[in-house]
């Protein structure tokens, strides 16, 4: 400013010396300064008079040599051509009424002001650097060697506690949404703790916190002591322009923060920034019952030692990151491993069972294949988990669904937030219906609070809160409510690799499945050829056996005695026998190839053919056979299945030795008559009908339920209820299966016997 363009009313207020306040004021424990380009005192602050024994209306409007001396005046003006926003710091020794004063001087630029902030000091003699560099050596020797982030901040606030002597030194760590918890904490043991405390982004407003990325420290020796204002000689341009104060050291303080504190019983706080890749990542907070005054320059070391914790925090946090992700690949390695060589997949799955929910750092899971849910870890229910599995395959996509507040999506989920606040879902098979869901509960759920939650709320008369640590955390709570801690990207790609490796696995495992069924197929040809030859060509020379056999019988008998004869019979029906085995064995070989001619059968004419075959082969022809309700028209190749009904009805009735015999034929509907008995009936099947041949004859004993099945097996001797060549149900069986079906019995010894097939 200069006297040239001032107007009249300005200048007798110049003469006047009157001073009008500035819309700010400092703390009252320094004095600013703004001074012009020119370097003249423009305005002040109102506290002169306590500490250079001068009063305001004495200084404003006067070049700065009024009170410093050449030397001093000059290197403030070299700082004034540095960029603006750095800071210039020394020492300095004002003559004053009292006597000689020291003060640590700090100026630093903003447009084109210059503001000087004086603190009055004991002495002129500056920290040794040696002394400092000792302080600090010792500290940042321990960071390095601490190598796990919570140690680490927890060494940070002892070393911070030691250079400043608050009563409490804490780490705050900012999460992505601005909201913070208190991570590392030193205190006076007799303070209750804060460590765990959470609180809502809106504590720290958003513009506080862009001002510790430009500030990196921020120091009130007295939250009560009453601010000083500043004055200024009236002038329109200076009083309509508020004057930024945010660099400077002496900035007072704003209402909120003073009662926020005040509520704690904390008068003086200590702040610094904590600053990852360009970013506040949190903040080293001190606080202190009574008034502290730290001198500038061991504030400029904490700031420094901030600098330093911030370069080795970002270390810190990448190394911590990556011993998570290297834990989890090592917990992928471990999975895909197990799965590869196990047989039950769903077991490799689960067992041993955190490794499911560790993978993805979840609190519980569900394995879904098909119908069959598993539960692991703290879960919904079963049917809670079904119907969520039918909403997520309306969300999938990518095979991939996650969400860190699933009642916000699916308001069911509202009923169990407590274990499924957060919901990630692999769809591994669709046509399976394979699925892993994991699930993670209410943050709040995993929240403890070091501090006392118990303690009363305070609510003030007008119904407002008075903000303090327990009403933040209810704030907190507030604010995440029905949601789950967030999926990291690592653990979702985890989980994603966990699938591709499921998919690989078992498409490598179909993979050999096919390759083993191709050689099974190979085989069974070679044998089925082999077994066609072998009794094609056999028949021949029995042929000849029997023929020969029969020769001599009727030629020779008188040639043999009594014994001869016998024998020569017995050669003539064993061969008769060999006959009717190979001619099994040759109708099995057969059943083996070629393709299955398929056709729309209507089984009640199938049946009724089959039974006048089965009458006309048995005396007496007057058989008992019942059949309940009309049969289905099913595909199938008639002959074949033909052959399967006549082998179980002749069987029903030769294997009985009851008075009155009687076999019953029909079948159950899987449609009409889903019972849990008929789906333990036919296990592995999803045909439609499943048909029976029942009986009242000698039954089955139950170890006997496989072996009947076994090509020439028989139960009993030949002799016994007709002999047989115990081919029968192994044909029935080949029949069966080559028709996608399956074959199974069910019997109780002296009662009956129930054959049943699908087809
Ligand atoms: P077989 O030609 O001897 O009848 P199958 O293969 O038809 O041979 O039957 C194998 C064995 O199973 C029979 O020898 C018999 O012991 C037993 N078996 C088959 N059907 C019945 C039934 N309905 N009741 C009791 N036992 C049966």
């Amino acid at each position: 400013m200069s006297h040239s363009d001032i107007t009249p009313t300005q200048a007798t207020n110049l003469i006047h010396h009157e001073p009008i306040y500035l819309p700010t004021s400092i703390q009252p424990h320094g004095v600013l300064l703004g001074l012009s380009s020119q370097l003249e005192i423009g305005w002040l602050s109102n506290n002169t008079q306590d500490f250079l024994g001068k009063q305001p209306r004495e200084l404003l409007n006067q070049p700065l040599s009024t009170l410093l001396n050449a030397e001093q005046v000059k290197a403030i003006e070299q700082f004034c051509q540095h960029q603006e926003s750095s800071v210039y710091s020394f020492k300095l020794s004002i003559q004053t009424s009292k006597g000689e004063q020291y003060f640590d001087a700090i100026a630093h630029r903003t447009q084109s002001t210059v503001i000087l902030e004086l603190e009055p000091t004991d002495s002129i003699n500056q920290i040794s650097f040696l002394n400092f560099h000792a302080l600090v050596q010792e500290a940042i020797a321990k960071m390095r060697t601490t190598s796990n982030l919570t140690d680490f901040l927890h060494l940070v606030v002892s070393e911070v506690q030691k250079v400043t002597k608050f009563d409490r030194v804490m780490v705050y760590q900012f999460d992505q949404m601005g909201a913070g918890s208190v991570v590392a904490e030193v205190k006076r043991s007799d303070l209750s703790p804060y460590l765990g405390l959470h609180y809502p982004a809106t504590d720290i407003p958003q513009q506080a916190r862009e001002l510790y990325q430009r500030c990196l420290l921020r120091f009130i020796p007295d939250m009560n002591a009453q601010p000083v204002e500043l004055l200024a000689v009236e002038n329109p341009e200076t009083h309509s322009t508020p004057v930024d104060l945010n660099l400077s050291v002496l900035r007072s303080t704003h209402p909120c923060c003073v009662e926020y504190h005040q509520n704690m019983g904390v008068t003086a706080i200590l702040v610094i920034a904590l600053i990852k890749e360009q970013k506040l990542w949190g903040l080293i907070s001190c606080h202190h019952q009574a008034p502290k005054h730290i001198p500038y320059e061991v504030r400029k070391m904490c700031e420094f030692l901030g600098q330093i914790v911030s370069l080795e925090l970002e270390h810190k946090v990448n190394q911590s990151e990556l011993d998570y992700k290297i834990k989890l690949q090592s917990l992928q390695a471990d999975f895909i491993e197990s799965i590869s060589k196990a047989d039950n997949f769903r077991e490799a799955l689960i067992y041993p069972e955190p490794r499911l929910l560790d993978i993805v750092n979840a609190q519980g899971a569900a394995v879904c294949l098909d119908n069959d849910i598993t539960l692991v870890g703290a879960t919904p229910t079963i049917e809670e988990v079904r119907a969520l599995i039918e909403w997520v395959d309306t969300q999938i996509t990518d095979n991939l669904f996650s969400t860190d507040s699933l009642p916000k999506l699916y308001p069911e989920a509202v009923a169990f937030k407590d274990t499924a606040s957060g919901l990630l879902v692999l769809r591994i098979s669709k046509l399976r219906r394979y699925y892993i869901l994991w699930f993670r509960p209410e943050v709040i759920q995993t929240v403890n609070w070091a501090g006392q939650p118990n303690e009363p709320i305070q609510v003030n008369p007008d119904g407002s809160f008075t903000l303090c640590p327990r009403v933040s955390f209810e704030l907190w709570q507030e604010t995440v409510r029905l949601t789950s801690f967030c999926w990291k990207s690592c653990e979702v790609e985890s989980a994603i690799a966990l699938r591709n490796a499921i998919v690989g696995i078992v498409l490598s495992k179909a993979d050999e499945l096919a390759k083993i069924n191709q050689d099974l197929e190979r085989s069974n040809r070679d044998l089925a050829s082999f077994a066609f030859a072998a009794s094609h060509d056999l028949k021949e020379p029995l042929r000849g056996i029997y023929n020969y056999s029969n020769v001599l019988l009727e030629d020779y008998a008188q040639l043999l005695d009594e014994d001869g004869m016998e024998y020569l019979n017995t050669v003539v029906s064993l061969s008769v026998r060999m006959e009717t085995l190979i001619n099994s064995l040759l109708r099995l070989s057969l059943l083996g190839q070629g393709q299955l001619n398929l056709q729309a059968t209507d089984l009640n004419n199938l049946l009724c053919q089959v039974i006048d075959v089965v009458r006309a082969s048995r005396t007496p022809a007057q058989l008992d056979i019942r059949i309940p309700r009309l049969m289905p028209t099913i595909q199938c190749e008639p002959v074949l299945v033909s052959e399967v009904f006549s082998n179980l009805i002749i069987n029903a009735f030769k294997y009985n030795d009851k008075q009155d015999k009687w076999v019953e034929i029909g079948y159950l509907d899987i449609h009409q008559q889903p019972e849990k008995r008929l789906q333990q009936l036919q296990p592995q099947t999803s045909a439609p009908y499943v048909f029976y041949v029942q009986d009242n004859g000698i039954g089955i004993p139950e170890h006997h339920y496989q072996t009947i099945f076994r090509l020439f097996k028989r139960l009993h001797s030949q002799e016994k209820y007709g002999g047989g060549t115990g081919a029968g149900l192994a044909i029935s069986k080949k029949i069966v299966e080559r028709h996608g079906g399956l074959i199974w019995v069910e019997s109780c010894v002296g009662i009956g016997s129930a054959l049943y097939f699908t087809l």
